[in-house]
């Protein structure tokens, strides 16, 4: 058998893309540091208007984080003490975490496993009287399937919050998700398909008073200053990181169709391998959407020791996620126990993230993927 070169392909490369905008980044950063506006101002509020224009939403309100942007929306909803609020266990602590953090239940509920996304049958099948919002999370890149969830929360009062995190320039049904529902919160950590250059975030909201509240929560409740009708938070958006992010959409929808082309890449070196039949699954994009790719996620019963092989052939992987939320040490006065929840505790025993960025290059996916093969033959 050809000895294959050694190489290292990280799970992310920043570098790669930053070295590709460096100028405009750092003029973008220099205008800021001219000006010595630091916290919102223009910057933020040109982000805005053109993250509302790129994700069609009426209204984009920047704020520190993602997790601050799922926070404040449902601190705009009112949701506390005694509310249920329906979501994936499969996720990012911060889908779950904001809810408890305002005194509301979470009510977990199993995915499907075809796309790791919210089951929205479960999702519908949970509703309660007490029930204020359902967060799907629109994992890897790729939109959960929010009619069903739209349709069953039609005229009730339960809101529908997108966790956009992972998934900006994703669609469903050719719409940009984001504002489909009552509000969308984005994140733009560095490592997110669009990313800053620090913690940043966004809420996109196609209603105008929930969007007027948010501007007012993230300034700690006060409107006008110094005025409060309400408790807010600091959930700020800084100038630096909004000039940054200007810099980089221009090139989001061709770094979005980088990754695809990346994952049709793996997915025909995986088939040329023929390891579909070793049992590698590989993620799957329903024909009413279009994946992102934030992450390449496979699944194999080996999953622990291809994670350990991958790492000794320099392959970055990452297990994205080990623990789904209703088994985290945190909730366990909600009650769950192992097996509750049989997908997600299945996908997080098998899932594994691939090397991908819109950089990677066809002989670094070769070699990730003959670092697989070689793997699984031998094992
Ligand atoms: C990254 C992420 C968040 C939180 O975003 P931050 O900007 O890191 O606070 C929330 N939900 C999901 C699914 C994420 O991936």
């Amino acid at each position: 058998m050809r000895q294959p070169t050694e190489m290292t392909v990280p799970l992310v490369d920043l570098k790669a893309q930053y070295d590709s905008i460096r100028a405009d980044v750092l003029a973008a950063i220099t205008r800021v540091c001219d000006s010595q506006q630091f916290i919102l101002g223009p910057e933020v509020e040109l982000l805005e208007q053109e993250l509302a224009a790129y994700l069609s939403a009426k209204h984009a309100v920047g704020v520190s984080s993602g997790t601050d942007a799922l926070l404040a929306i449902m601190m705009g909803l009112g949701i506390g003490p005694g509310d249920e609020v329906i979501t994936t266990t499969y996720s990012f602590f911060s889908t779950a975490g904001s809810i408890v953090r305002l005194g509301a239940t979470p009510v977990f509920v199993d995915i499907d496993p075809a796309t790791f996304n919210i089951d929205p049958d479960a999702a519908r099948d949970a509703i309660t009287s007490r029930t204020k919002a359902i967060v799907p999370v629109h994992l890897f890149g790729l939109s959960a399937d929010l009619d069903p969830l739209l349709t069953a929360t039609s005229g009730s009062g339960v809101s529908i919050i997108e966790d956009s995190c992972q998934a900006i320039g994703a669609r469903y049904k050719g719409r940009c998700v984001g504002a489909l529902g009552m509000a969308g919160g984005l994140s733009f950590f560095p490592s997110k398909s669009l990313g800053a250059y620090g913690d940043a975030g966004l809420i996109a909201t196609n209603d105008e008073a929930l969007a007027e509240h948010l501007r007012s929560l993230r300034v700690h409740g006060a409107q006008p200053r110094y005025v409060h009708k309400r408790v807010g938070g600091n959930f700020r958006l800084d100038a630096i990181q909004a000039a940054v992010l200007r810099a980089k959409l221009p090139h989001l929808n061709q770094w979005c169709r980088a990754r695809r082309e990346v994952a049709d890449r793996y997915h025909q070196l995986f088939t040329n391998a023929g390891l579909e039949a070793f049992g590698v699954e590989l993620p799957v994009q329903p024909r009413d959407r279009w994946h992102t790719y934030h992450q390449y996620v496979v699944q194999t019963p080996r999953r622990d020791q291809l994670h350990t092989h991958l790492e000794s052939r320099g392959v970055g992987t990452a297990i994205y996620y080990p623990v789904p939320l209703h088994l985290q040490e945190c909730f366990a006065s909600l009650g769950y126990s192992e097996g509750a929840f049989p997908k997600s505790e299945n996908a997080a025993r098998t899932a594994l993230a691939l090397p991908m960025y819109p950089e990677l290059t066809e002989d670094q996916q070769a070699y990730v993927v003959e670092m697989i093969a070689e793997y699984l033959r031998m094992s």
